[in-house]
């Protein structure tokens, strides 16, 4: 596995792959990395020539300086983990690579309803941070595939927009969510659950699949009324409960009106913020 820190050595790294022909596939993360992010590489191998996953901690998407300050970046076992996924190249910037002096700070994308809502709405300016830092990210990897996941929803549907808007070459795959055996989503934030909290949270996909379940049948405010009794228990606290289509992600007011409809919700499970959701339409 190839190791860069620097722009312009994976820049000429990748036109020399780009020049020979060489499909390109991305996958950025945070580091910190589990099987979620690994099946990003898997997918990402499976149909590019060269895979490129990028570790790289964005002040710029962190509301809550504290929170930024204890991500963990176990950046050995990463690579260890990255070599045995058989990723080809590893970017490992450091901020000021990532943002130097002469670095546009003025740029932004209105969002529209996008960033609205859900994680927008309780992390005040974090989707600017992360369209800034993956437009930065697309611009110095040109990748011809992007693989970004589906537990991130909220995030893919806003990146996948900018895109549009920027209109870069570049196609964005949406990439189903790694689950642990019992159900809880895979998140480097998991490993803060204390064990009475890891007992607990598994109870959140529970709750998403009688959700998707109930969806077939009940209307939307039947949905939401079920959810907040289904999430009101003493060891949960609910951040939100959404019913989105992806296309604006506004809650709906109907299940039959739109092309693509999650179910989305954040919970506090002592004191860890966890994010899941599921697809009830189609
Ligand atoms: P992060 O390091 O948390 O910024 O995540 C990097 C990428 O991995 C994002 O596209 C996430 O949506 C994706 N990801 C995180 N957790 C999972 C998971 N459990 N399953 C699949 N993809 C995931």
């Amino acid at each position: 596995m190839h190791l860069f820190t620097t722009v312009k050595d994976i820049q000429i790294f990748l036109q020399e792959c780009r020049a020979e022909g060489k499909t390109v596939g991305f996958a950025p993360t945070m580091g910190a990395l589990h099987q979620g992010h690994l099946s990003l590489i898997e997918l990402s191998r499976r149909d590019n020539d060269i895979t490129v996953c990028s570790i790289f901690v964005n002040p710029r998407q962190f509301d809550d300086k504290k929170d930024l300050d204890k991500y963990p970046r176990p950046i050995e076992k990463d690579t260890e983990m990255l070599k045995g996924a058989g990723c080809d190249v590893l970017f490992i910037p450091e901020v000021e690579e990532m943002y130097p002096t002469d670095f546009d700070n003025q740029w932004s994308l209105d969002l529209g309803t996008l960033d609205k809502g859900m994680e927008g709405a309780h992390r005040p300016g974090h989707f600017h941070g992360v369209t800034v830092v993956v437009r930065r990210l697309l611009e110095i990897v040109m990748p011809d595939h992007l693989y970004m996941g589906q537990k991130d929803l909220q995030q893919f549907c806003i990146v996948q927009y900018m895109i549009k808007a920027l209109d870069m070459p570049v196609n964005i795959v949406l990439c189903p969510i790694v689950r642990e055996a019992d159900g809880l989503a895979m998140s480097s934030r998991n490993v803060r659950l204390d064990e009475t909290a890891r007992a607990a949270a598994p109870a959140i996909y529970q709750t998403l699949l009688r959700i998707q379940e109930l969806s077939r049948t009940a209307t939307v405010a039947e949905l939401y009324t079920q959810a907040r009794a289904w999430f009101d228990r003493p060891d949960f606290d609910l951040d939100y409960f959404e019913v989105v289509r992806t296309d604006t992600l506004e809650v709906v007011s109907s299940l039959d009106e739109y092309p693509e409809i999650f179910a989305c919700t954040t919970v506090r499970v002592g004191g860890v913020r966890l994010l899941d959701n599921i697809r009830l339409r189609p």
